[in-house]
């Protein structure tokens, strides 16, 4: 039950906010949004608790993005031993391969079908017509 567990957290991390929502964590009010009751939803509400406690400010580049993926899914280990909540593997991966599928996907150039990559602020550059399109 989210909402039995976001009062616990409530309590434990008082420098949060938790709040009803689509599941995400906001660094520029400090609040992480809660989901739904669902099947995953206690492991869902840690990792976003994870990115919290991680510090995860910038969400600007898809590459980066996976690594803090990885970084918050990490410390969401460590809070479900904490909280006695279930780690579901299956569930995770799947996750993470959303963000995969979404990077493969939007790194590809339209023009010539290359891998683009992107620069700190996030553009994406092609190596091959360099057209800046984000
Ligand atoms: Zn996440
Ligand atoms: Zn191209």
């Amino acid at each position: 039950m989210p909402k039995n567990l976001a009062k616990t957290l409530a309590k434990d991390y008082p420098n949060f906010r938790f709040k009803l929502n689509c599941p995400r964590f906001s660094y520029q009010n400090g609040t992480i949004y809660i989901g739904e009751d669902g099947a995953y939803s206690d492991l869902q509400t840690l990792h976003e608790l994870g990115h919290a406690l991680c510090g995860h400010s910038d969400f600007n580049t898809h590459i980066k993005r996976l690594k803090l993926e990885r970084e918050a899914w990490d410390m969401t280990k460590t809070l479900c031993k904490k909280y006695h909540v279930t780690w579901n593997d299956v569930y995770v991966e799947s996750c993470l391969d959303t963000y995969r599928d979404w990077l493969h996907t939007k790194s590809k150039c339209k023009n010539c079908g290359l891998t683009r990559y992107q620069d700190s602020s996030g553009t994406y550059h092609c190596p091959r017509c360099e057209t800046f399109v984000s």
